[in-house]
């Protein structure tokens, strides 16, 4: 890795990212500057936001301003005012040590006028949102003929936001010789229209890989009936007490409907969209930014421009229409070499999106199960103990009042106090809790004809009669299904061993059942995801394992049609190859859906 001096920054603009705290280069700014600063040619940059790229244009567009000119030299244009703001304010502390140099944002909601007062005075760099600079030109109080850099950042948000014939035209007002950097999330086929049109053998530079999202963001999608969504969103707003996340929403009503329903509940939540003044957004964004609000419920429009590093979680309330939004929205998270993670609350409908959505982003989403109320409660109270354990007590402040209270609680023991404490955060939690009824994942069954691994319908619906049908899963328990049976010479003791093999930790196995090309087994709730995570796409034999949530396979057993489980074998519970005697009556009787892949019959002994 080079150092900033190493790239060819000079001394004074080091010495204000340093200040800043920038002890690196990014990789985005090790490839741009050097480039910028020698060479000089037209840049396309596919880059994800977060990623440094306004430090890799800005710094070597600075230190090629002449300061002595007083006329605009450099034109970056974005698409909202927020980000306008902000490039114009990462290039003031940037060119800190530079003297005489000027940076004007000009974006529309404020006052034209000052903006225009400040264009007369005389500025070098002009960042715009595309409206108001066509506004600016149209009252001629801008002049682009002395422009030497033309910077489009996050290109593909501003054609999404319709302003194409803007750009057109602003372009149409620069000098032909000028260098352009254009910087975009993805390369849709709009984006490399205008690269024909505009720009004059492009170096193209890529970080990551084209279209694909950060690679500190783990995607999760939780699958529900439409009607159970907000629920699901509950829970895992619940599971995750640190979250700090936007959810995105796809219309300003829907945003406002559901930020209002959680604050009703309880939440630490708000809305931003469009329907807000812009004093009310600055205010909503302000709070998020201070964490005085944990979860920001938004439109794509609306948090574009928002610039936080530190988000845990992005959740799709529904999938966004185009898979550009979904890059844009999951590439919120994992900033900053952080982690993060993406969620999509999906219906069944959807899941055809999310495979042409794995396929652009080239990662493969995780099914993430529903949180159990139980496994809810236990999640927060560890989080509660957690911050009794590291809460800062402030000696001066309580120990005045700290003996009566020792006082007045010497009656009680410590586990009582403890008792009380805990009672008193997670009453709410508890009765919410001990009353909801447990949210069903729905069957995706016949939805997956595009993966070869499942049978045809019809094979399978033989599979499942022959097999009798799945039963629900013990209370507590997650029933899941795996793609290899007897024709793979499985039986339960093997398929322990196999479980063993790829589960790292100790997991509880409950019922198995052993069908012709694919079983089911039990494994606790809380440790079902894990089991899925560890065994999905490994390999034996040859053999690509997978693991899945069987239909109805979650939680309290259901459904009134009895049925003598003919076809299994092995259902007892068990403890890691111990066998224990068993206590489940088989009740529910809908069928599973999974087959197995044809052809090859691996060994499982
Ligand atoms: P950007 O993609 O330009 O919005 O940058 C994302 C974040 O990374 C911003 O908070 C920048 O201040 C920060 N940043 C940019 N370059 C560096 C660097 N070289 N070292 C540390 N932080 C940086």
């Amino acid at each position: 890795m080079k150092t900033f001096e190493e790239l060819g920054v000079a001394a004074n603009i080091r010495k204000a990212i340093e200040e800043m705290g920038y002890e690196n280069p990014m990789p985005v700014q090790e490839e741009v500057i050097p480039y910028l600063l020698g060479e000089i040619s037209d840049i396309i940059a596919l880059a994800q936001t977060g990623t440094g790229k306004t430090a890799a244009f800005g710094l070597p567009v600075l230190q090629k301003i002449e300061v002595k000119e007083n006329v605009p030299q450099a034109l970056i244009l974005c698409p909202t005012r927020e980000l306008c703001l902000q490039i114009a304010g990462d290039l003031a502390d940037y060119s800190k040590y530079i003297d005489n140099l000027r940076v004007l944002p000009v974006y529309g909601g404020s006052s034209i006028e000052s903006q225009i007062k400040s264009l007369k005075r005389g500025v070098q760099i002009i960042v715009a949102t595309p409206g108001r600079l066509i506004d600016l030109i149209n009252r001629k109080t801008v002049d682009l003929k002395s422009i030497k850099y033309v910077v489009l950042d996050e290109a593909d948000e501003m054609l999404n936001m319709g302003f194409t014939e803007s750009i057109d035209e602003i372009l149409s007002k620069v000098p032909d010789e000028r260098i352009m950097l254009l910087f975009s999330a993805t390369m849709p086929k709009e984006i490399a229209k205008i690269t024909r049109k505009y720009m004059q053998s492009p170096k193209e530079i890529t970080i990551g890989r084209k279209n694909e999202g950060s690679s500190n963001v783990k995607h999760v999608y939780y699958m529900v009936h439409a009607k159970d969504k907000y629920l699901a969103l509950k829970r895992i707003a619940d599971y995750y007490p640190n979250i700090y996340g936007i959810i995105f929403c796809r219309t300003r009503r829907e945003t406002q409907e559901i930020a209002d329903k959680l604050i009703q509940d309880g939440y630490n939540a708000d809305s931003l969209h469009g329907d807000l003044s812009q004093a009310q957004r600055d205010y909503v964004m302000q709070k998020f930014r201070i964490h005085n609000i944990q979860l920001l419920v938004a439109t794509d429009v609306a948090a574009r421009g928002l610039d936080v590093d530190s988000l845990t979680h992005i959740i799709n309330y529904g999938l966004p229409d185009d898979i550009e939004s979904y890059t844009h929205r999951s590439g919120r998270t994992g900033r900053a070499g952080k982690t993060g993670t993406s969620i999509s609350i999906v219906h069944v409908k959807e899941k055809g999106k999310i495979k042409s959505i794995e396929k652009i982003i080239n990662k493969t989403f995780e099914q993430g199960i529903i949180p159990s109320g139980e496994a809810i409660c236990e999640k927060q109270l560890f989080n509660l103990v957690d911050r009794i354990e590291k809460v800062k007590v402030n000696e001066d402040e309580i120990s005045n009042l700290l003996p009566s209270v020792y006082r007045k609680l010497d009656w009680l023991e410590k586990e009582d106090i403890i008792k009380r404490v805990v009672a008193l955060e997670f009453n709410r939690l508890i009765d919410y809790y001990s009353n909801a009824d447990e949210i069903e994942t729905p069957s995706d069954r016949f939805s997956r004809s595009d993966d070869k691994s499942f049978p045809r319908r019809k094979d399978r619906e033989r599979a499942d009669r022959s097999a009798g049908g799945a039963r629900s899963a013990e209370r507590g328990y997650s029933r899941l299904f795996i793609n290899v049976g007897r024709t793979d010479n499985v039986n339960p003791a093997s398929l322990m061993g196999l479980i063993n093999d790829f589960v790292p930790e100790k997991v509880s196995i409950g019922r198995i059942d052993i069908m012709q090309n694919f079983s089911f087994f039990e494994v606790p709730e809380r440790d079902a995801q894990k089991v899925i995570n560890s065994m999905s796409r490994q390999e034996q034999n040859g053999r690509r394992i997978s693991v899945e949530v069987a239909q109805g396979g979650s939680g309290e057993r259901s459904g009134t049609r009895n049925h003598d489980w003919g076809n299994s074998s092995g259902s007892s519970r068990f403890e890691r190859g111990q066998k224990r005697s068993s206590d489940s009556k088989p009740k529910s009787s809908r069928p599973s859906d999974k087959g197995h892949r044809k052809g090859r019959k691996p060994k499982f002994s």
